[in-house]
């Protein structure tokens, strides 16, 4: 059972990620109808394609009838474990049921609304409980640090004169390499239009040629 705190359109692995899993033999993505039909406590920001499509596949897989023998991963939304109990061992998860709120930056996208308990809650019987919430970025000796979201502050990668961040330390730990190349080309283009603006060194150092 995967638990996620926030619905289906702010699940943080991709839609492709999600489509694969749907390929895996011999197991099937399960999706309860209580899940599938979250209407307006899971809104899509229209225009947001990656959102619609993980709906639509979540959609897909609650469709799906398992398969007997098949081994299940089943996802339940909107859901945060609150205390794993057990005396010797891990026996069960307790969990809250949440809603979901819209920050302050408004719905400018459906991945920026945030989870809020709605106070219910139930329990879950397991001996295992895996965590997966993501990563963070360490702070850098000497330079400023957001320690909120766990990035370098910076503007389009440019920390301040002559620093320059790029990848995950630079938005937030997400997204693919190929995010990561658009990400670092705006961090060259600002990084070319420091050096052509004059904020770079005029002088270097001799440059160090191998002996031969
Ligand atoms: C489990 C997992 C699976 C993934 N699978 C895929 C996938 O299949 N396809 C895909 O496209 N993307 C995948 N990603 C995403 C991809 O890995 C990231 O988008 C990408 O690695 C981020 O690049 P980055 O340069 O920001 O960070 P990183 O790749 O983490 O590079 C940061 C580098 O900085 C170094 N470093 C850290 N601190 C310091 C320091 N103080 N001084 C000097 N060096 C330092 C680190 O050692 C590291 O080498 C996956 C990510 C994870 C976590």
């Amino acid at each position: 059972m995967i638990l996620g705190r926030r619905g289906r359109a702010q699940a943080a692995y991709s839609g492709p990620e999600f489509l694969a899993l749907g390929d895996l033999e011999n197991v099937d993505g399960v999706i309860d109808g209580a899940d599938l039909d979250l209407g307006a406590a899971d809104p899509v920001r229209p225009g947001d394609p990656a959102a619609a499509m993980e709906v639509r596949l979540a959609r897909e897989f609650g469709q799906r009838e398992p398969r007997p023998g098949c081994k299940r991963i089943v996802f339940h939304y909107l859901t945060s474990p609150l205390v794993v109990t057990g005396s010797a061992r891990v026996e069960a998860l307790r969990y809250g049921r949440n809603k979901l709120v819209i920050d302050e930056s408004g719905l400018l996208s459906s991945k920026l609304l945030s989870a809020k308990p709605r106070g219910e809650e139930g329990s879950l019987d397991t001996s295992l409980v895996l965590r997966s919430i993501g990563y963070r970025g360490n702070p850098v000796g000497g330079v400023a640090f957001d320690e909120k979201r766990g990035v370098i502050p910076n503007e389009r990668g440019r920390v301040c004169d002559r620093v320059f961040v790029s990848g995950w330390i630079k938005r937030g730990p997400s997204g693919v390499i190929g995010t990561n190349k658009v990400c670092s080309k705006e961090t060259v283009s600002t990084l070319l239009a420091d050096f052509e603006a004059g904020r770079f060194p005029t002088t270097v150092g001799p440059v160090r040629t191998r002996r031969s």
